[in-house]
């Protein structure tokens, strides 16, 4: 039996994961503000650097995968937007970076990001913003929508779920994950029915935005059957899943994008390819010699 990290394990879909998990008969270690084995603030570096130690004291040398489902939804004043940044984005890569040897040292180690379709539903995310978080400069992506208001916090909301994501697709591939055996890849729910948008639907000014949101399949998701896709990309099934994002989301992302698929493949990467190319074939066989 395996040993998982769940962070956001107290509640909505980190919970259901971490249910699942347990009842499967893994160990998991929780992280979260309460109720759970690792108790963590994420928001800031200090609690991030003690979630980090304090689970990798607890795994005791080996993790065979995490899942990160801490988080904070839209909404409220404009001086949340921070809080959004530092939970959202920070709060998965600083673990996921400081615990990428342990869960290296695993065998096949597989690791599922909740981020969401606000990344790629949400319309006029400034690029800049979503380019200082990948530059680590929580700072100046909050200064670049301070003067949006009190629409700051929705948009940091899918900024830095646009910024996990590419995190997420220019990490995965890297040698030192891929090579490693490490698989890191994205699920990104629509409107899940969890205490997250409960507190969205109680909300005034927020419940006519969420009502009105498309949903093709015409009702909310569930954090069960979230979690069960999240397990599914924990199994051997995701042994060739590197760097992809999951849409899981009743039809919001496909209704609102039809056609913007695929994007084209920059060129900027043609040169990579060619060397690759000219180096020869990189594919390794599996141990059956096929
Ligand atoms: P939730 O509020 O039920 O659970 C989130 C958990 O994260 C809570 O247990 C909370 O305590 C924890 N958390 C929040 N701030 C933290 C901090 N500073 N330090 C440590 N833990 C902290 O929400 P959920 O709906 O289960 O959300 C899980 C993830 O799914 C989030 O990343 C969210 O953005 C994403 N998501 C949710 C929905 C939805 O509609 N519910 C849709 C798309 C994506």
């Amino acid at each position: 039996m395996g040993i998982y990290v769940v962070t956001g394990s107290a509640s909505g879909i980190g919970h259901a994961v971490a249910e699942r998990l347990r009842a499967d008969g893994h160990k998991v270690i929780g992280v979260d503000l309460a109720d759970a084995e690792v108790i963590a603030d994420l928001s800031g570096p200090e609690g991030r650097q003690h979630a980090i130690s304090a689970v990798l004291g607890a795994a005791g040398g080996t993790l065979d995968g995490a899942v990160m489902a801490a988080g904070v939804g839209p909404g409220g004043p404009v001086s949340r937007a921070r809080l959004v940044a530092e939970v959202n984005f920070f709060g998965v890569i600083d673990l996921l970076e400081a615990w990428r040897p342990t869960l290296a040292a695993g065998r096949g180690a597989k690791v599922v990001v909740i981020s969401s379709n606000s990344a790629t539903t949400t319309p006029l995310v400034p690029g800049r913003t979503v380019r200082a978080l990948l530059k680590r400069d929580a700072g100046r992506a909050f200064r670049s929508l301070r003067l949006l208001g009190p629409g700051a916090t929705s948009i940091m909301y899918a900024a830095s779920k646009l910024a996990v994501g590419r995190w997420i697709r220019r990490t995965a591939v890297r040698a030192d994950w891929a090579d490693e055996g490490v698989r890191l890849n994205g699920l990104a729910p629509g409107a899940v029915l969890t205490p997250l948008l409960q507190s969205q639907l109680e909300d005034p000014k927020q419940r006519a935005a969420v009502r009105a949101f498309p949903i093709p399949v015409r009702e909310f998701g569930s954090p069960d059957k979230i979690a069960d896709w999240a397990t599914f990309m924990l199994g051997d099934a995701a042994n060739s899943l590197c760097g992809s994002i999951l849409t899981v989301d009743g039809g919001t992302d496909a209704f609102f994008r039809a056609d913007d698929w695929p994007a084209k493949v920059p060129l900027r990467q043609l040169g990579g390819y060619l060397r690759a190319f000219r180096a020869g074939p990189k594919v390794r066989r599996n141990s059956k010699g096929t």
